[in-house]
């Protein structure tokens, strides 16, 4: 593995070029830097090279690491990229900066309370099944109109889409049927992209890529 503040400016130029050739301007794409797993000290370092958009995927493992690293650099901005549970709600409005993983009624209301206690009001993703996977998170695309209604119901400020399309086969299509419910939403924010795809994702118009080992390393 090379150093983080090498990987970290290989991942922006790759993300410029992939802007470029959609003919997109490329501060339109946000690299959120995915740190699960990662201890704080191979945070730092990219901390230090200029990145300040992370991404954790379980609210009791950024509890554990991110309130010191905050303190020293307040300017950080976290997103819980992962699976939320309802009674993690209060602890997750209280971290974090926006959730991308809004996908059920029942999630939308434990949010909704949990922000009016904490008087934070937090900008969030509806992350969407969008391979029709049994076992994955994510609301079912025939159940997305409904969601959203209840989301704009319950004051939550929905701001895109999210999705982790199925594994192991060509992402694109997703990507694009993402970007289309989007679209018919009248929603600005594509969450779509991980180390090995990004640059597909940002072509079909991810507005957040969301991108680990490619700057961390392989996880354990
Ligand atoms: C882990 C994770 C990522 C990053 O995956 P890489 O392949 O390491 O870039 C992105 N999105 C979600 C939801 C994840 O859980």
């Amino acid at each position: 593995m090379t150093d983080p503040a090498s990987a970290l400016s290989d991942v922006q130029s790759r993300i410029a070029h992939a802007a470029k050739v959609a003919g997109r301007p490329v501060g339109d794409v946000a690299v959120i830097a995915v740190s699960k797993t990662h201890p704080a000290e191979a945070i730092v370092p990219l901390v230090a090279a200029g990145q300040r958009l992370f991404g954790e995927n379980r609210v009791q493992e950024a509890q554990a690491k991110w309130p010191a690293l905050r303190e020293a650099h307040p300017d950080v901005v976290l997103h819980l990229i992962g699976q939320l549970q309802s009674n993690k709600a209060e602890d997750a409005v209280a971290l974090f900066d926006c959730i991308h993983s809004l996908d059920r009624p029942s999630l939308v209301a434990a949010l909704a309370r949990a922000m009016d206690r904490l008087g934070r009001h937090l900008p969030c993703f509806v992350q969407v099944n969008i391979g029709a996977e049994e076992q994955k998170g994510g609301c079912a695309i025939e159940a997305l109109p409904a969601l959203l209604a209840e989301a704009r119901t319950a004051d939550l400020n929905v701001i895109g889409l999210m999705c982790v399309p199925p594994l192991g086969i060509e992402p694109a299509p997703f990507f694009a049927l993402l970007d289309k419910l989007a679209a018919d939403h009248g929603l600005a924010g594509r969450s779509m992209g991980m180390s090995d795809d990004f640059e597909t994702a940002i072509m079909l118009g991810a507005t957040h890529v969301r991108v680990g080992s490619a700057l961390f390393g392989a996880r354990a």
